[in-house]
């Protein structure tokens, strides 16, 4: 086999769910940033020079294909809602910026019940077909994220096996092409399920706070940082400009560890993901 000779650099992944006008009724709502404050980080992020690009450039960046631009970024969607083609969507296309959407394989779930179970909040609309496909056409990368958002950690092989590998064949029928990237719901993944996203024959998949601050160190666990609400300015600017992932990181490693005695664990910094 034939060693891939290219540089691995870093890029750093952020995660985005909803993009909406204002902030709803519902306090427990968390994963939202506003139609506002998502400009402003497209701005922060042209003005420091980055160009967003796709997992698709990504891969064909290791085959020898395509040369990376000087500051990637991969700039996530999670779900599909439909406020990610309406508000997020438009601003980027104004910035000549592209970015991943993981739909469900299901597409005849037309609202994001997830959320209610979750935060007991109303349901929202998610994307059809033809947004999907329009997005792709505008060279935004459409992922999967399951048939149906379950977390994949509650399933047994079976189940789970159906949850993505459908999820892959669903989407590709829509788009009528290959889908080669994939993210957890809730961010939920063990080395079992990467084994089932692997053999389905995704080539990315995309974590939270589980994969390895470096990029690329784990393919099918790509570590993210999240974007909501809980994001005052600020703080992209500490998470875009800073090795902020590798803090998460050494945060959630020590935690686990048991290093970080409870009193010192903020909660804060346990974001709920979805
Ligand atoms: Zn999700």
């Amino acid at each position: 086999m034939k060693k891939e000779s290219k540089k691995r650099p870093e890029i750093k992944v952020l995660m985005y769910h909803r993009v909406i006008d204002s902030a709803p009724n519902d306090p427990v709502q968390m994963h939202y940033v506003t139609t506002d404050d998502f400009r402003s980080q497209m701005q922060i992020i042209e003005w420091f020079g980055y160009t967003p690009i796709t997992f698709i450039d990504y891969k064909l960046y290791r085959e020898g294909k395509l040369s990376l631009p000087a500051k990637p970024i991969i700039i996530t969607f999670d779900d599909g809602y439909l406020d990610t083609y309406e508000k997020a969507v438009p601003i980027m296309i104004n910035h000549n910026m592209r970015g991943v959407v993981f739909a469900m394989g299901d597409r005849s779930i037309r609202r994001a019940s997830w959320d209610q179970k979750q935060h007991d909040c109303e349901t929202y609309e998610l994307m059809d077909d033809n947004q999907l496909r329009e997005l792709r056409k505008l060279g935004f990368e459409i992922g999967a994220h399951t048939m149906s958002h379950e977390n994949l950690l509650d399933l047994n092989l079976d189940e789970a096996s159906y949850q993505i590998k459908c999820s892959k064949q669903q989407i590709e029928e829509v788009l009528n092409e290959e889908v080669y990237s994939f993210a957890y719901p809730y961010g939920a993944v063990d080395k079992r399920v990467q084994s089932i996203v692997e053999k389905a024959g995704f080539a990315y998949a995309c974590g939270v706070y589980s994969g390895s601050p470096r990029f690329d160190e784990s393919v099918l666990d790509f570590r993210r940082l999240a974007v909501d609400q809980r994001t005052p300015l600020y703080k992209f600017l500490i998470k875009l400009l800073t090795p902020y992932q590798y803090l998460e990181w050494s945060y959630h490693t020590l935690k686990k560890k048991q290093v970080l005695p409870e009193r010192h664990v903020n909660k804060r910094m346990i974001t709920e993901v979805s």
